[in-house]
């Protein structure tokens, strides 16, 4: 049996990063019993899928950067509930190359005099470093989060950087001088490139900017969508709604397969913007997307009597809320299709769907998009059970 990539790793304890030491297949299996012991009422559950490779499959990769007592820069990790950094080069679930980037800018950094910012004083220059790499285009998007706005020698770092990395397509500087957990503040200047990457996914293309949320394993997406497309059976006519949104990924591979009108809902702003974007860059015309609460949404579209055929729901850890849930059933879809990271939250909304309405789960799947870690992701299908 393949040994586990963690049980490796010199800084499992320190880190905090994975909560899984134990063999893949150990882990998976763990990941479906929890999901039996808390979903089996509902309806059986199909076997969990995992990765053919479970490392490296982070497309986002960030670092903390420090100097030590001694002088040193330490790129890394906060070690677990603190604000001391653990040096980290390689990690076995990051992207191979995003690591290396982290390492090479450390490496630059005292030949151009470039400090590391101090928490405490808040004082220095380079406070965390971001990459994140589109894997299907292979475009590399380098963020360097800095306490301060002015960046001395900036075109020969940009230069020094990218002669070892020819593959990075754009440099960002991030400005974030506040004192909070954090990492990206609200002032960007782009030093190199377009200011964002493109990612494929499921046919479609994404734009990514630095702070867009866009799902961290990519290939375990591509994955959890297919089957969430499966559960809606679209068939080409049907009103589908995108709740919890985000950059409108799982709309936008909806109306690519066939769905008649597509209508998302997101709370996050910057988000709603790059879902719009995105669905242009896709040429759809039949999807529009809302900025507010999904509830809220919910609320007034049952009210205005919007029949959609299809509900996508994807809420965060936290679940639905009973307003969400509430006019789900008045609206009553034919079809719900839950994607949830969080199976306890995913019970309590299934346990009010039973015990409310004529909504039964037909389908639980479980998808491994976080090996390693203790996270579990689901996508289940509800349908409605005809009266009697
Ligand atoms: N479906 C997307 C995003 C899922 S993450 C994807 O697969 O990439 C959950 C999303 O819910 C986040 O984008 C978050 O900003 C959004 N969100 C959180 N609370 C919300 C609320 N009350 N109403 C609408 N969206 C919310």
């Amino acid at each position: 049996m393949e040994k586990s990539t963690t049980e490796r790793c010199p800084v499992y304890k320190k880190c905090g990063g994975c909560q899984l030491d134990t063999a893949y297949p150990e882990q998976l299996g763990f990941k479906q019993r929890k999901v039996e012991r808390l979903l089996r009422r509902f309806c059986k559950v199909a076997p969990i899928i995992g990765m053919d490779k479970p490392c490296h499959y982070r497309n986002k990769v960030q670092a903390a950067f420090y100097t030590n007592r001694s002088g040193k820069i330490i790129s890394g990790v906060y070690q677990s509930g603190t604000h001391h950094v653990v040096g980290i080069d390689s990690c076995m679930i990051e992207d191979k190359t995003a690591d290396k980037i982290i390492v090479a800018v450390r490496k630059l950094l005292p030949s151009f005099k470039l400090t590391t910012y101090n928490e405490d004083t808040g004082k220095g220059f380079l406070r965390h470093v971001l990459v994140r790499r589109g894997f299907s285009t292979n475009e590399i998007m380098l963020v360097l989060v800095t306490g301060t706005p002015v960046f001395p020698s900036k075109n020969n770092f940009v230069k020094a950087i990218l002669k070892q990395f020819p593959e990075i397509t754009t440099i960002v500087q991030n400005v974030n001088n506040l004192s909070t957990n954090l990492v990206l503040g609200d002032r960007q200047n782009v030093l190199y490139g377009k200011g964002y990457i493109e990612d494929v996914l499921c046919g479609c293309r994404f734009r990514i900017s630095p702070k867009s949320f866009y799902q961290i394993n990519p290939v375990q997406t591509g994955v959890l969508y297919g089957k969430a497309i499966e559960f809606a059976q679209l068939r080409g006519d049907e009103t589908v709604l995108d709740t919890y949104c985000g950059i409108g990924t799982i709309g936008i591979v909806a109306a690519k397969n066939g769905a008649g009108r597509v209508i998302g809902v997101e709370l996050n702003g910057d988000a709603v913007r790059d879902a719009i974007t995105n669905a242009k860059r896709n040429s759809l015309k039949n999807i529009r997307f809302y900025k507010g609460d999904a509830g809220e949404f919910m609320e007034s579209a049952a009210e205005e009597e919007e029949r959609p055929d299809v509900v996508f729901m994807d809420p965060p850890r936290a679940g639905s809320s009973e307003k969400f849930l509430r006019s789900l059933i008045k609206m009553s879809p034919e079809r719900v299709v839950y994607v949830s990271c969080n199976p306890e939250t995913l019970a309590r909304d299934l346990r009010f769907l039973s015990e409310n309405s004529d909504y039964k789960v037909k389908k639980i799947q479980p998808v491994d998009m976080f090996p390693h870690t203790e996270h579990i992701e689901c996508v289940v299908l509800l349908t409605k059970e005809a009266k009697k």
